[in-house]
């Protein structure tokens, strides 16, 4: 048995055998072929053997998950017999004397630009279809042994370098019982999507690719942060009970779903959710999340070839507001840079990607994409309770110019006759350290700021939030970061306004003591923390909480807040 450490990244216990996922590389090169037959002849056999495939896939999940899901294997069926795909492939392999997959690539790109700028989200949908047909036959023309995620129909536990957020959209969670990844941590977005699934998961522990193999038995320990490669049977019992403590509960925090979050002497605070697409509001309702408190909608702008219309983006945004019935949603603008790239922009490659062109910086320069954005959402407004926030702002002047574009974009569209709600609050993320020091100037002219740890931890210790090797320096108890909590609560206090954390450190059972003693409002966090932390917020005074965070703010270290913090809970 080998035992893998990593980092905890999603709670639970899966246990369960290796599915490794790894990317094939998809890029073709264009040829010149002289025996068009023969190249036609290998085109019909790739399709051939891809229907094959299909008919299994079709019928496997028809047996055993329904028509509904058997569906979309039907309508890639189609696509594959559709003459107007197959038929405009074959002449360019004829008239242009090109290689199959070649041919196959340019027209199938040509159709998934043309459904990706329907306006009918049905249409949209069709181009997620076509990449994936379009993949399934370039497999057996570029000889790439490959099944996608989707496919998977038995219970698994995926293994992978990391993890796109397509990958894990495509991940059928009957299947799939967990994950652990090579390089990731708490904060990176592999963690994140996973504890919005809901999926047990490890991520950053270096090797697990190298130490495990295709059909492996693998436990992955979310709650501890071990992988553990091939277990003995009393390895496996003892993960089965811990897996049944847990569960148990889980059945606890359960009750709670509908109750609010007031401590015991009487203050209510909100809890909320951080989601990453309109899918995910099912699991905040289902963990009783009372609003939401971050959209990140830069998952709507990835996996895909290019930038999202305004249509698409209106329909998600107004999915969103809808199932939140009313309850805010705090929509976060396009938050790309980082560790979330988007091939299609063709950005340079920087030195220090999170120092860099990213976020609102990037929006306030492709001021065509932030404007279609800004559009989508003020469209949406109409159908709940929206409240937009820019992500990254460093200076006072950028809300400024940000805050010009939104109410010019608002301007335009009433000028149109469109309907616009005139209660959208405008806040930003206090995610970098010169914003949290001027805070009581932004106070001034923000409606809500909402804390983003993840980002200014890293900033503020100078501690890449990806690199396994200095997060020992990822502190969030450290002192330093609780002054600069405080800073920007009490400032926003000052101006009656209201903040928000929606960093991971919101849902973390240690800070949420020091947050409610700091006079935090509300706390934003993956769905499946909101149960754990209301269970915890309702057992505490916020009264002693107040004295607590005072102590732990004149200590020097990190380690001795952590002890402060665990002598009341002991
Ligand atoms: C943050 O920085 O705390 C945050 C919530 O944003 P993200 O994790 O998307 O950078
Ligand atoms: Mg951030």
């Amino acid at each position: 048995m080998l035992n893998v450490s990593g980092i905890a990244a999603s709670a639970g216990i899966a246990i369960a055998k290796a599915f490794i996922l790894e990317h094939p590389d998809y890029s073709v090169e264009k040829r010149q072929i002289n025996d068009v037959d023969a190249e036609i002849a290998k085109l019909d056999s790739a399709l051939g053997k891809s229907r094959a495939e299909l008919e299994a896939i079709k019928e496997r999940t028809l047996q055993e998950l329904g028509e509904k899901k058997a569906e979309i294997f039907a309508s890639h069926l189609l696509i594959l017999d559709d003459p107007e795909l197959i038929d405009p492939v074959k002449s360019k392999i004829a008239d242009e004397m090109v290689n199959a997959e070649f041919a196959l690539n340019e027209t199938a790109s040509q159709f998934i630009s043309m459904f990706e700028n329907m306006k009918s989200a049905y249409l949209q949908e069709r181009a997620a279809d076509m990449r994936d047909v379009t993949k399934r036959v370039l497999n057996h023309l570029l000889g790439i042994d490959f099944m996608s995620p989707a496919e998977i129909s038995e219970e698994v536990i995926v293994l992978a370098e990391d993890l796109t957020p397509s990958d894990t959209a495509q991940l059928n969670r009957q299947y799939v019982k967990g994950f652990a990844t090579n390089i990731g941590g708490r904060t990176s977005h592999s963690a994140i999507m996973a504890r919005s699934l809901e999926i047990p998961a490890v991520v950053g522990t270096k090797d697990i690719l190298s130490q495990a193999k295709q059909g492996d038995l693998i436990i992955v320990d979310g709650l501890d942060g071990h992988v553990l490669v091939n277990p003995t049977d009393d390895v496996v019992a003892e993960y089965r009970a811990k897996q049944e403590q847990y569960d148990a509960q889980r059945a606890e925090w359960r009750k709670l779903r509908d109750e609010p979050t007031v401590t015991v002497d009487n203050v209510h605070v909100e809890l909320a959710a951080n989601i990453g697409t309109p899918n995910d509001v099912t699991g905040v309702l289902e963990n009783g999340g009372e609003a939401v408190g971050l959209y990140r909608t830069e998952f709507l702008y990835m996996g895909r070839d290019k930038l999202p219309s305004e249509d698409i983006q209106y329909n998600a945004y107004k999915a969103v507001l809808e199932k939140m019935e009313g309850k805010p949603v705090v929509v976060r603008t396009l938050d790309i840079g980082g560790d979330k790239e988007l091939p299609y922009l063709d950005l340079p490659k920087e030195m220090n990607p999170f120092l860099g062109f990213r976020a609102v910086r990037l929006c306030l320069d492709r001021l065509d994409i932030f404007r279609t954005q800004l559009r989508a959402l003020l469209r949406a407004s109409v159908h709940g309770n929206l409240r937009v926030m820019f992500p990254m702002i460093a200076t006072l002047g950028e809300f400024r110019e940000a805050k010009a574009v939104l109410l010019e974009e608002k301007e335009k569209l009433v000028a149109e006759g469109v309907a616009v709600s005139d209660s959208i609050q405008l806040g930003i993320m206090v995610e970098i350290p010169s914003t949290a020091v001027m805070a009581d100037q932004f106070a001034k002219e923000v409606d809500f700021f909402s804390i983003g740890t993840n980002d200014l931890i890293q900033y503020t210790m100078a501690a890449d939030r990806m690199n396994e090797r200095v997060s020992y320096l990822y502190q969030p108890y450290n002192p330093a970061i609780l002054r600069l909590v405080k800073m920007v609560i009490d400032a926003a206090h000052r101006e009656g306004k209201w903040v928000g954390m929606c960093g991971e450190m919101a849902g973390d059972e240690t800070a949420i003591p020091l947050l409610l003693g700091l006079g935090l409002d509300e706390f934003s966090m993956s769905a499946t923390s909101i149960l754990p932390a209301r269970s915890q917020i309702t057992k505490l005074s916020r009264a002693d909480m107040q004295e607590l965070a005072a102590k732990a703010l004149e200590m020097q270290t990190a380690e001795q807040v952590v002890e402060l913090v665990q002598s009341i809970q002991a």
